[in-house]
């Protein structure tokens, strides 16, 4: 049975179609719904952009794709268009059936390769969602919990070994950030911690509906099998809050609650620097001390 799809949606010349602004239009006027800036929701509506977004991520036949917030399917569609298996998380329980429409739409075959799960990405039980295969995660992130779900994803999920995240410029700026750069903050060496991190293309606001204020960015991860210093991640986290808490303080500073000068020092680190202008490797000979030290007061 040929498949009915609006004449205003891009038909590439294999199986799935994309969508387009006119496309998105015409879904949210026929659901009546209205984007929410609470959920930050900017809908990719570029078809150039979205096949971009799937080469990146090294997508092909049989990889299993996590999707965090697929709104109304625009990189849904293209990523089971390259042969993945996707899992799309999506909290907005207004943009299912419009979501539900277009998959089942769209679909060339009968097989059932997206599976749209209604839930919190922060709250979901990944284990009992993902089981013992790993997955790619790409997603086009809503601003507000980008940074901090994905530093929870990596912390706690080994299963997902890469992410493509679409993110504010700001935001993927500083999950890339090395040492020395005023962009490098917290979320730059949690990341690099857990695998390594680069920016690998800008994204301007015309390729969304609705258009946001600001420019994007695509931010590649790929996480490593174990973590890229000796040092365990609690103590190092700790630390590492406490350097970037007060980030224009000197060391010797931010750090005098958890460790004085001395150890600061026996960390080969100078009590003088900044957090920012340390590498991965210092935060680790810093948590190591630290945690040596907790052990000496303990015992
Ligand atoms: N992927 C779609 C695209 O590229 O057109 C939509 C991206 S839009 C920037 C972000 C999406 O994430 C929205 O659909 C929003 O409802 C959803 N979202 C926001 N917070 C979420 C959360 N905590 N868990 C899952 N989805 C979320």
């Amino acid at each position: 049975m040929a498949r009915v799809w609006p004449a205003s949606a891009a038909r590439p010349l294999s199986g799935w179609p994309r969508l387009t602004k006119t496309s998105i239009n015409d879904l949210l006027e026929r659901h009546d719904l209205t984007p929410s800036r609470a959920l930050g929701q900017n809908f990719l509506a570029d078809p150039a952009m979205i096949d971009k977004i799937v080469r990146l991520a090294g997508v092909g036949p049989g990889d299993r794709v996590v999707e965090i917030g697929p709104g109304l399917g625009s990189l849904t569609l293209g990523l089971a268009d390259a042969g993945a298996d996707v899992l799309a998380v999506e909290i907005d329980r207004y943009l299912i059936p419009a979501l539900t429409e277009i998959v089942e739409r769209s679909q060339p075959d009968a097989g059932e390769s997206v599976r749209i799960l209604h839930g919190d990405a922060m709250k979901i039980d990944w284990a009992a969602e993902l089981g013992d295969t790993s997955w790619k995660v790409v997603a086009n992130l809503p601003y507000n919990v980008a940074t901090p779900l994905v530093l929870e994803l990596l912390s706690t999920e080994h299963r997902l070994t890469s992410y493509l995240v679409m993110v504010q410029a700001e935001v993927g700026e500083r999950l890339a950030a090395g040492p020395g750069s005023k962009k490098r903050g917290i979320p730059s060496v949690i990341t690099e911690y857990w695998g390594e991190a680069a920016v690998v293309g800008r994204v301007p606001p015309q390729v969304f509906v609705p258009q946001p204020r600001v420019d994007s960015v695509l931010v590649r991860i790929n996480r490593c099998e174990t973590p890229r210093v000796d040092a365990p991640f609690a103590e190092l986290s700790t630390l590492v809050r406490a350097g970037f808490g007060q980030r224009r303080k000197m060391l010797r500073r931010s750090l005098s609650g958890l460790m004085d000068e001395a150890a600061i020092e026996a960390a080969d680190v100078a009590p003088t620097a900044r957090a920012e202008t340390l590498d991965l490797e210092a935060w680790g000979r810093l948590t190591r001390q630290y945690c040596a030290g907790n052990d000496n007061t303990e015992g």
